[in-house]
């Protein structure tokens, strides 16, 4: 089994000197164990800040994965199945089945199983439990979402739109807008080439915002504030843009658009709503399948390059999830 650790603690944006390739030889399963062999691997941002608060340097690189299963010795997951495992950077692990979740053998032919790990997976479920649970967002309303192009903001914007409310969006290139506007979003602009991000959020909505779901953080947040409507809700959903810092931004303080727009800000982690989502996992493959709901995958080949790939998405490189085929 190859694997990739964590060989030194980031400082600051990632380095290739900061991940280190190993091998080594896994014995046979026991009673109730599995041997799984990875077919498509995650890279997704919480893994940055994930780096400090949950790996020693050392440890094997967190991440899931869809694997095969190609040894077992528990029927729950036979020979030939197909899993999402939560056994890191690796191309070969044991599983005691615990951290396991079995794809059925019902999945669509059509579709990639890699889709697990992106819209009809963790992405997707963030963007479904971040609109209906913290924004509890209704028809007609107006919802902003930035890192719009991505894995989480492509579902957030078309859920949206879904639900019949009206979506703008932005993302860090003019292909990911045009690739917004497919997705029918109805203003998208590329926040690194707009001469005023203020003035560009007015024109967008010039009544304001209802929801705004927050993928991104630091300084574009603070010009979103103040044009959320009486009573908007904000979802905290992610901080990209302050990942890599080293040093704790500071400011501004935003507490006056807060009490006098009467506005609720929450942080939430999708596992919050692990209860639903065998249901909501449903929800997301039947928006799919109707056509309702559009993926892309960001594909870089080969196990060799995960930190590569993983580089990439930080610094936008990728169009909808990043996905490493194996
Ligand atoms: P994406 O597929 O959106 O990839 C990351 C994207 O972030 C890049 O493509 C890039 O797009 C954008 N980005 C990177 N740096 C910056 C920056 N400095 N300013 C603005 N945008 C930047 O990732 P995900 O969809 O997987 O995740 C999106 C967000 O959601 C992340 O913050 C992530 O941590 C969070 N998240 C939270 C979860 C939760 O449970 N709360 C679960 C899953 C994700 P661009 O070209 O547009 O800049």
């Amino acid at each position: 089994a190859k694997f990739w650790i964590l060989r030194k603690h980031f400082e600051g944006f990632p380095k290739d000197s900061d991940f280190e390739l190993k091998e080594e030889n896994l014995p046979e399963p026991q009673d109730g164990e599995v041997l799984l062999e990875a077919v498509f691997l995650s890279v997704d941002p919480y893994m940055r800040p994930y780096s400090r608060a949950r790996m020693k340097e050392g440890d094997t690189m967190l991440g899931t994965q869809v694997s095969r299963v190609v040894q077992s010795r528990n029927p729950k997951y036979p020979v030939g199945s197909y899993v999402v495992a939560n056994c890191g950077w690796r191309t070969r692990s044991l599983s005691d089945g615990s951290d396991l979740r079995l794809i059925h053998s019902d999945w669509p032919k059509e579709l990639p199983l890699s889709l697990t790990l992106g819209t009809i997976g963790m992405p997707g479920l963030t963007a479904l439990y971040g609109l209906e649970e913290i924004c509890k967002i209704k028809a007609g309303e107006t919802l902003l979402v930035n890192a719009a192009a991505g894995a989480v903001g492509s579902v957030v914007g078309q859920i949206a739109k879904i639900k019949g409310c009206r979506v703008v969006g932005c993302a860090g290139s003019d292909e990911k807008v045009s690739y917004l506007k497919e997705l029918g979003f109805d203003y998208a602009f590329n926040y690194k080439t707009v001469s005023s991000l203020k003035d560009t959020l007015l024109e967008a909505a010039p009544q304001g915002y209802d929801c705004y779901f927050e993928n991104v953080g630091g300084e574009f947040s603070s010009v979103v504030l103040p044009q959320m409507k009486q009573f908007g809700r904000i979802a905290v959903c992610g901080s990209i843009a302050t990942y890599n810092d080293t040093e704790l931004q500071t400011g501004p303080y935003v507490h006056g658009h807060m009490i006098f727009k009467q506005l609720r800000m929450e942080g939430f982690l999708v596992f919050q709503w692990k209860h639903k989502d065998h249901d909501s996992i449903k929800r997301l493959l039947d928006w799919v399948k109707e056509g309702k709901l559009q993926c892309r995958e960001h594909v870089t080949e080969g196990f060799e390059n995960m930190p590569a790939a993983f580089m990439a998405m930080l610094k936008g490189a990728n169009t909808g999830k990043a996905i490493i085929k194996i």
